[in-house]
């Protein structure tokens, strides 16, 4: 047995390159991201998928080994040259990301060291890191001392946590659940109709409040739906706001939805995915005022951080109600000495062993500072605003309301044929042209489109040339009508 130990240890010691190899790996692959970035600038934000194309097998496992340069050329092919550029300052549609480069060498450390960040005992160091990350980011919503919460891989499993902690605070099961009432309105992201399913509160009564011209909850409506589910016999249980909304960045009017959700016993989550960490900055700050009063709110990193998807936040007012929903225990674990100081990560949220996401943060926070985020999160509300001043002096477009955040909408008016096909064939073209990426809604029933600014990388010059291609495919398109 020892001879074939031996001779399994030969390849098995494969999986460890040594220094020499560790670097001409690591060259490579910097190589490769520093002609990604270089290029950035001139690639386009789309690139379709040919439909022809078929994928080769290169992006399956093989038994054997491959060199980094071709695997690299993969990427390039098959990664790099299809789809949405997310990475692009002139991608501006849905809710754009980034991909902060120290985050990226976050991860390669995080990696590297493959520190244990799930439970305090197993790495205090990442533990701790996660947990003054998240009282960073009540700080950041406003919440006292004492709040809880954890990082999640997104905005989605974020507000699911956000959702079972509810839940279970308010026992919110067997059948109560069909009697228990959800209010929402139909700007609210579809991720938490998902995560009320998930959480088996699919039977749930489901209220989409009615919205105000600015797609705001109306909290007059909210009031009244209250008091007629109760008069109905339902249970008013939870109340989801929107601290701006992924359709046009609205934020609800959180202090009066706070004054009832208080007067009312409801739960009040905020689902601040994209819009919470404007609160770094004064006209973000301004627009989420009474995002501090929730229950719960959900904020993502991988939007308005900047951060490479795969991360989001949810916090927690009461430090009791997480646990309540996720502390377990095994026997397997009993050495793990439970601190009272520190919290471990695992203890808030479904996952146990998970990804270092605390290192991808808190590298770029600290390297740049968070002042560098406030001035470019202001930056980005008012490009978002500046887009839309320009776009509203122009003949022949309809605005939507003032930018709360950095999302504006509006549609072009052609002076003849139907409007919705207009603006359908427009954002058609402009996708397919992929200098810029745009994406369109539906707001009252019209196809209206989008500008959506949240990647760092955007700026005044993005925006000059993305009104300047609108216009003139406007202009090329009602020529050809
Ligand atoms: C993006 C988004 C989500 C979902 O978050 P993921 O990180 O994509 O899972 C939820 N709510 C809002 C308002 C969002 O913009």
């Amino acid at each position: 047995m020892e001879s074939e130990i031996r001779r399994l240890e030969q390849t098995a010691r494969l999986l460890e390159p040594d220094s020499l190899q560790r670097n001409d790996l690591f060259e490579q692959a910097s190589d490769w991201a520093e002609t990604f970035l270089a290029g950035l600038p001139a690639s386009p934000a789309y690139s379709p998928a040919p439909e022809q194309r078929k994928f080769s097998n290169d992006l399956r496992p093989a038994e054997e080994g491959t060199g980094m340069d071709a695997l690299l050329k993969i990427l390039n092919r098959d990664l790099i040259e299809t789809g949405i550029n997310p990475a692009s300052g002139r991608f501006l549609g849905y809710i754009p990301g980034g991909g902060l480069y120290p985050s990226a060498l976050g991860d390669y450390l995080a990696a590297i060291t493959n520190r244990y960040a799930g439970v305090y005992y197993a790495s205090p160091g990442a533990a701790r890191m996660e947990n003054e990350l998240v009282r960073w980011m009540a700080e950041v919503a406003g919440y006292p001392e004492g709040a809880v919460g954890s990082l999640a891989s997104g905005g989605s499993i974020a507000n699911l946590t956000g959702i079972v902690a509810a839940r279970d605070a308010a026992g919110v099961t067997g059948e109560k659940i069909s009697k228990s009432v959800v209010y929402l309105t139909e700007h609210a992201h579809h991720c938490i109709d998902k995560a009320l399913r998930i959480a088996g509160l699919g039977g749930c009564v489901l209220r989409r409040v009615a919205v105000d011209s600015r797609c705001r909850m109306d909290a007059a409506a909210l009031n009244t739906a209250i008091f007629e589910d109760r008069r109905a016999g339902l249970i008013p249980w939870l109340l989801v706001a929107s601290a701006g909304t992924t359709n046009t960045g609205a934020v609800d009017p959180l202090p009066d939805l706070a004054d009832i959700a208080r007067e009312n016993g409801l739960w009040f989550h905020v689902d601040g995915a994209y819009g919470a960490f404007f609160n770094l900055c004064p006209p973000g700050k301004a627009a989420l005022i009474g995002m501090e009063e929730s229950d719960s709110i959900v904020m993502d990193p991988h939007k308005t951080l900047f951060l490479p998807y795969g991360t989001g936040a949810v916090l927690l007012k009461d430090r009791s109600a997480l646990s309540v929903s996720h502390r377990m225990s095994a026997d397997y674990m009993q050495d793990a000495v439970v601190s009272d100081e520190e919290l471990s990560p695992a203890d808030l949220s479904p996952e146990l062993t998970r990804h270092f996401r605390g290192l991808r943060l808190w590298l770029p926070l600290r390297l740049f500072g968070v002042g560098v985020f406030r001035a470019a999160l202001s930056e980005k509300i008012l490009l978002a605003r500046y887009f839309y001043e320009q776009i509203r002096e122009l003949p022949s477009i309809e605005v939507g309301s003032y930018p709360e955040l950095s999302v504006a909408t509006y549609r072009f008016l052609p002076e003849r044929g139907d409007p919705d096909e207009f603006n359908q064939r427009l954002i058609g073209e402009i996708v397919k042209d992929g200098r810029i990426f745009l994406s369109s809604t539906r707001l009252n029933g019209k196809f209206t489109l989008r500008l959506a600014v949240g990647c760092f990388r955007t700026h005044l010059d993005d925006i000059n040339e993305t009104i300047e291609i609108l216009v003139r495919t406007a202009k090329r398109l009602q020529e050809e009508i």
